[in-house]
């Protein structure tokens, strides 16, 4: 039978009906799905330790032969595998906890790579997070450590080791790369400098440097950011095209009114975002754009032009919010605007009488009301406005896909504005929010107080309580944040229960709380509520303290064990104070001067959340920054958001500029692309075919 790409694999020289099993569980199916199951890891003398330079507290890659086994029997009934390698330079004992079935697997003489942390333990041990047998007992080794040898590692799964994998796809490469057709427009790839596809999927598979890897790695990123960002272009042009939006037409009635009216001037931020949305809300098509900005950056205000805006051409505007804590925030700074303009907005929570809420909708109902913020309670179907024509969400991703489309339902495609509190990189914007507009707002009002941030040892709990003492009889409050993760929930509930009850000893007469994520909603409220007013000093806090809420008063954030947080994280913690004129501090409690220390010092450093968003992607990778738009949203393989930043801007730009010039992908050149949409992404196809 001849070579194509849609042979199955079992077809395939060497692998047969078994393996071909097992090659389906890794979702390899056909001889192009084996082409793209790529190295997972490669080998290199850069790469691997030396067994004699593998010092405890290290993350190392060794490779050497076992010179012994055994598996050992614990106190605690854990059985431990352990294997002693050796190479040219010395000897090291590896340990698997748990493990005792690895004996059957792994035999005396065989070569073996392992990875893990070096730990003293009688001795050096390293315990494998990975182990890959690399040769038998008497086989050529793999993997001399010398200079020039690149050995790619393939993922594997049981009954499919990567030795197999990797001798299957050497002897198929040059025939299968051979009938591989390059999709990408020629222009593209010279603009990117990346390699045909057939020469990046031998780079890949068999790279002669470390840089021919890269480079072929960077030409599949750009394969991928390119099939996403023409979906997502393509929804975003269904959103603004499918039906025409509202035509605002600016009146300067209501809106130069609370212009001239504030009581503050605007940042050139917020005056750049205002003229963005006003810019979308009068054009034809329908505003579809999200707002992000740190806590603080005033995003409200700018809600409340475009909110203005809505209703001096007549229409409703609601504002959504994720809870009643925060939608009671929303409605003062929005009436306190709105009270020199006659106007009242209308508060719908979920907590007020049955009377109330009815009465309320019956006045959006009948379009008596032209504002209204409020909660999930807005989202029910008995909520009905007479001519909603802006929709604003606030945190929005704490809201379900349906929720937010439950709510834009409700009114004939209105604009939508959505805000965001959480900076994420511009190419994780550009990727995860790939179809919306977005406007960012980097700087803070003028006159705030900064936010000074500072390192203190555990051992200086006196000068803390001092200092906390000193701050709340002077009248201001402070937040104290333990870290709860779920491995060691209750231990750490516990600390933190015992730090309240410790706190309220020493600070006494200040009123202590307590608030955790294991409290009934109604309970966390009433105590964030008591804070708010001020009847609480301090407020010791898990992670859950709203993210946008607003305590002007609250001067000090103390956070223990800050090397458990991401910087993101730490970041929207340290956003909850200096929301006031009152100069403020962050004091990251911490214990000595490790390996975390460093990263701390930059996040000290800095109070740009931009910056500090992107330096927690190059840490931990996107998946910490993404919420629940990962779900529905991709999965990216070979692009690396943090390096390949260069690609996510010059694919989007590709993108968009294609789908506006063809936008069912139809033309000649385009058609290869649509083609492999077709074949790779299913869901995404659907928006091709809505036309
Ligand atoms: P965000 O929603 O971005 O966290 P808000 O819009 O709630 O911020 O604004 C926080 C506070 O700052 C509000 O009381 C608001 O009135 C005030 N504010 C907004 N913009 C400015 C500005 N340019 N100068 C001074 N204060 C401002
Ligand atoms: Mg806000």
């Amino acid at each position: 039978m001849p070579l194509a790409l849609d042979t199955a694999v079992q077809f395939l020289r060497g692998v047969g009906p078994r393996r071909a099993e097992a090659f389906g569980r890794m979702g390899v199916r056909t001889a192009e799905d084996l082409l793209y199951h790529v190295p997972h890891r490669y080998l290199d003398a850069t790469t691997v330790t030396p067994i004699a330079r593998a010092t405890v507290g290290a993350e190392v890659t060794v490779v050497g032969r076992v010179v012994s086994k055994a598996v050992v029997p614990t106190r605690r009934r854990l059985r431990i595998f352990r294997a002693v390698l050796r190479d040219d330079s010395g000897v090291v004992e590896c340990a698997w906890p748990g493990q005792a079935f690895l004996d059957r697997t792994i035999r005396q003489g065989q070569q073996l790579l392992v990875t893990g942390p070096v730990r003293f333990y009688h001795g050096r041990q390293l315990v494998p997070r990975e182990y890959v047998i690399l040769a038998d007992e008497g086989d050529e080794p793999e993997h001399d450590g010398a200079e020039g040898l690149i050995l790619p590692v393939y993922p594997a799964t049981e009954g499919l080791s990567h030795r197999v994998i990797r001798r299957i796809v050497a002897d198929h490469l040059d025939a299968l790369v051979a009938r591989v057709e390059d999709d990408m427009p020629a222009r593209l790839r010279e603009e990117a400098g990346v390699p045909t596809l057939a020469v990046a999927l031998r780079m890949v598979h068999r790279p002669e440097t470390r840089r021919e890897q890269t480079t072929g790695r960077r030409r599949l990123a750009l394969d991928e950011l390119l099939d996403l960002q023409l979906v997502v272009a393509r929804a975003r042009h269904l959103a603004k095209h499918r039906r025409s939006g509202i035509t605002f037409t600016v009146r300067r009635e209501l809106t130069t009114r609370l212009k001239d009216g504030l009581p503050f001037r605007l940042t050139a931020g917020q005056r750049q975002a205002i003229r963005e949305i006003m810019a979308d809300m009068t054009g034809e098509d329908r505003m579809h754009r999200l707002l992000m900005g740190d806590v603080g950056t005033g995003k409200t205000v700018v809600a409340l032009f475009a909110m203005l805006l809505a209703v001096e051409n007549d229409y409703q505007a609601v504002f959504m919010a994720p809870t009643e804590l925060l939608a009671e925030q929303h409605a003062r700074t929005i009436s306190a605007l709105l009270a020199p303009l006659g106007q009242m907005p209308e508060v719908l929570l979920g907590r007020l009488s049955a009377g109330e809420k009815s009465a309320i909708r019956r006045r959006l109902a009948q379009g008596n009301s032209p504002i209204v913020v409020g909660t999930h309670a807005l989202i029910q179907e008995t909520t009905a406005f007479e001519r909603l024509g802006l929709v604003v969400i606030d945190e929005q991703h704490r809201f379900g896909v349906e929720q937010r489309a439950a709510l834009i339902a409700k009114g004939e495609q209105p604009d939508v504005l959505l805000l965001s509190a959480t900076p994420i990189p511009r190419t994780l914007a550009l990727t995860l929010y790939g179809d919306l507009d977005i406007s960012t707002l980097t700087e803070r009002p003028a006159g705030r107080g900064n936010v000074e941030t500072s390192f203190r040892a555990g051992s200086e709990r006196r000068a803390l309580y001092a200092l906390l003492r000193d701050r709340c009889a002077a009248g201001q409050q402070a937040y104290v944040v333990y870290p709860v993760i779920e491995e060691s929930e209750r231990v750490d509930l516990k600390a933190a229960t015992t730090m309240a009850a410790e706190l309220a000893k020493r600070l006494v007469p200040v009123s202590v709380g307590l608030v955790h994520g294991r409290m009934k909603p109604e309970e966390r409220d009433r105590v964030m509520r008591s804070f708010r007013d001020g009847k609480t000093g301090v407020l010791v806090a898990t992670t859950v303290i709203e993210v946008g809420i607003d305590v002007p008063n609250a001067t000090v954030m103390v956070i223990e064990h800050p090397e458990r947080f991401g910087l993101a994280q730490l970041h929207q913690l340290r956003g909850r104070v200096g929301r006031g004129d009152q100069p403020s501090q962050c004091i990251l409690v911490t214990e000595g001067t490790g390996g975390s220390y460093a990263r701390l010092e930059a996040f000290a450093k800095t109070s740009d959340g931009f910056k500090i968003a992107e330096l927690d992607l190059r840490e931990r990778g996107m998946g910490e920054l993404v919420g629940t738009r990962q779900s529905g949203g991709f999965y990216l393989r070979f692009a690396d958001l943090a390096a390949d930043a260069d690609l996510v801007i010059l694919a989007r730009r590709e993108a968009m500029r294609m789908i506006e010039e063809d936008p069912l992908l139809e033309s000649a050149v385009h058609l290869p692309l649509r083609r492999r949409l077709e074949r790779r992404y299913e869901r995404g196809m659907e928006l091709f075919r809505v036309g």
